[in-house]
């Protein structure tokens, strides 16, 4: 079959995020930004999508909240810049694919590969409301392999805690073409800026009003050090000092760090300072998702949906032919 005309040459850059409800700047800092520029900058062909079936591979007993915050989460995507024009956007579960390639690559991943994740043992250590003993959860990587090796990503921008999945992503790929010979699976993961720790401001929300933002900033942890106005403190030993770092002109930035170490300032301006580059960032975020309805989402979706399973489906067909899986090869 040949190419789509819509499938372009450029790189392809893939990345995701899990349907946990509305974002918050953690989540914007971290990745979607991020994502805005890669999209922005016209080199890449940028897929990025809604991960609910990696969801479900925690919260397969209760499915309720699911779809509700895919659709949040779309819509923070979209608020917070990324345009169907210029990307594709989409929900894992709706494009068949990605139940097909698990499957084929799960076939021939050594089980000692999946325990040795170190997430695997964590997680089930961690999260104690849930049994994470199932076969979904310890196929995690598999799940996660196939949504690369799909899209044939070059370039894969996920946070530090999903570098083994990463490398674990390159073994597998390996691991088939020693089956099966299939070119064009090469994964050249990279990492992107998520380097915002969450602890950044996980809880402002991208929704949050400004009062709001203001009266979580009042109540934001500062440099332990800093016990009276009196004592000098350490914008690096602060996370009021993490937000000025990431959002503040270079000026205030500057202002910061004089005020903070001499004493000059206290923290309840410094905060305000904070605050005020907050709400410059949040307000034309908040702005696009009042204009959004839910209709014009599941619209883009669906259009995202399709793109993406023409681009997976390219893929599908190689493998199917390598793995001599299609009456076409068979003579
Ligand atoms: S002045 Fe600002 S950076 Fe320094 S401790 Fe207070 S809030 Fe943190």
């Amino acid at each position: 079959m040949p190419a789509p005309a819509s499938l372009t040459s450029r790189p392809r850059v893939l990345s995701g995020m899990r349907p946990t409800g509305k974002l918050h700047l953690g989540n914007y800092m971290g990745a979607l930004a991020n994502w805005v520029k890669l999209q922005d900058s016209g080199q890449y062909e940028c897929y990025f999508f809604i991960a609910d079936l990696h969801a479900l591979t925690t919260d397969y007993a209760d499915t309720s909240q699911i779809a509700p915050h895919a659709m949040e989460v779309a819509l923070d995507f979209l608020a917070g810049g990324l345009d169907p024009e210029k990307c594709t956007i989409f929900v894992q579960s709706q494009v068949k694919q990605h139940f097909e390639l698990p499957l084929y690559l799960g076939m021939i991943t050594p089980l000692g590969w999946l325990e040795r994740v170190p997430s695997y043992k964590e997680q089930q250590e961690n999260i104690t409301n849930k049994d994470l003993t199932n076969f979904g959860f310890l196929g995690y990587p598999v799940l996660m392999a196939s949504d690369i090796l799909l899209y044939q990503a070059d370039f894969v921008p996920v946070g530090q805690d999903q570098q083994a999945h990463v490398e674990i992503t390159r073994e597998i790929a390996r691991r088939f073409n020693q089956f099966y010979t299939l070119n064009g699976t090469e994964v050249l993961p990279d990492t992107d800026g998520r380097k915002m720790s969450k602890s950044y401001g996980n809880t402002i929300g991208l929704t949050d009003p400004e009062p709001v933002v203001r009266q979580k900033l009042k109540t934001m942890v500062t440099d332990p050090a800093r016990i009276r106005r009196t004592d000098p403190g350490d914008p690096d030993k602060c996370p009021v000092g993490d937000l000025h770092k990431v959002f503040s002109t270079p000026e205030t930035l500057g202002q910061v760090y004089e005020g903070c170490r001499t004493a000059g300032i206290g923290c309840i301006q410094c905060k305000g300072w904070a605050a005020d580059a907050l709400v410059q960032i949040l307000e034309p975020i908040q702005a696009r998702r009042a204009s959004l309805t839910e209709a014009r989402v599941v619209e883009i979706l669906k259009d995202g949906n399709r793109r993406a399973a023409t681009r997976a489906e390219v893929t599908m067909e190689q493998v199917r032919a390598a793995m001599k899986l299609t009456t076409e090869t068979s003579r």
